[in-house]
């Protein structure tokens, strides 16, 4: 029998990398070299740098206000509630949503790093920012769901990156990590390459409930995705949550585009 040397070299390699240097002493944005006192494995400069959604947010989807937004709510006079533009116009069927960061062009590439570059230890150190900023917000939970992937995709990427930061999310939180009760019915293109039309298109009947969920009776749920862009995902995951009983949806989301 023949051994497949370039696997096996490739296998040692790695190994000794690892050992030498571990993951975590690399930055996760930008991969230069930490020590590994840095929070969330960031160093200085994209702590810094990241935009992370901590200006005034959409009291509905969490989103940052754009500047027409902020200028308009100063001129609002004891208003202290305050909606993005496209909350203003649509509907969700949860109740809040809450993110960490703006998805901008460095977000972009440190979540597309973890997502297409088999990069899943960074579930732990991108699970953790969404635990703290989830914490803030002193919400009650009962149970911690991901959007799921569908089968064929998972077993392409080796994981699904939005149930490894909702596996951080539960287990902080102390409450049950669900990977059961929501599936992934369709096998289609990537949102990402979608418009937002086709997005909502390629959304109906994506999802479905799997089996009995009459547990979800009066539960409040934390759904978790790695990126919120028009809502369409997570709110067609919380229409599914609602119609099964669940009381109260709080989505939680890594990054959020702009309005
Ligand atoms: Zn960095
Ligand atoms: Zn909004």
């Amino acid at each position: 029998m023949e051994l497949d040397w370039g696997i096996g070299i490739r296998n040692v390699k790695e190994w000794l990398l690892d050992g030498l240097f571990p993951a975590n002493i690399y930055c996760i944005c930008c991969g230069n070299l930490i020590d590994k006192t840095r929070p969330y494995a960031l160093c200085d400069s994209c702590l810094e740098n990241l935009n992370w959604a901590n200006a005034r947010t959409c009291i509905k989807c969490g989103k940052v206000l754009n500047e027409t937004d902020k200028r308009r709510l100063l001129d609002e006079i004891g208003q202290t509630h305050q909606l993005c533009d496209h909350c203003k116009q649509n509907r969700h069927f949860f109740e809040r949503g809450f993110t960490c960061m703006q998805y901008s062009t460095m977000a972009k590439e440190m979540i597309h790093h973890f997502k297409f570059n088999g990069c899943a230890y960074m579930g732990d150190k991108l699970g953790k920012i969404m635990l703290d900023r989830i914490r803030l917000e002193q919400l009650s939970v009962d149970l911690v769901v991901a959007v799921p992937m569908h089968p064929k995709n998972r077993r392409k990427r080796g994981y699904n990156q939005s149930e490894l930061l909702a596996k951080v999310v539960a287990e902080g939180l102390g409450v049950v990590y669900n990977s059961q009760v929501l599936i992934r019915r369709q096998y289609k293109a990537p949102m990402n390459k979608l418009g937002a039309e086709q997005r909502y298109a390629n959304i109906q009947n994506a999802y479905a409930l799997a089996g009995n969920a009459a547990f979800l009776q009066s539960k409040s749920v934390l759904l978790i995705d790695d990126i919120y862009t028009t809502g369409s995902t997570v709110d067609e995951c919380s229409r599914l949550l609602k119609e099964a009983g669940a009381g109260v949806i709080y989505v939680l989301t890594l990054a959020a585009g702009a309005n």
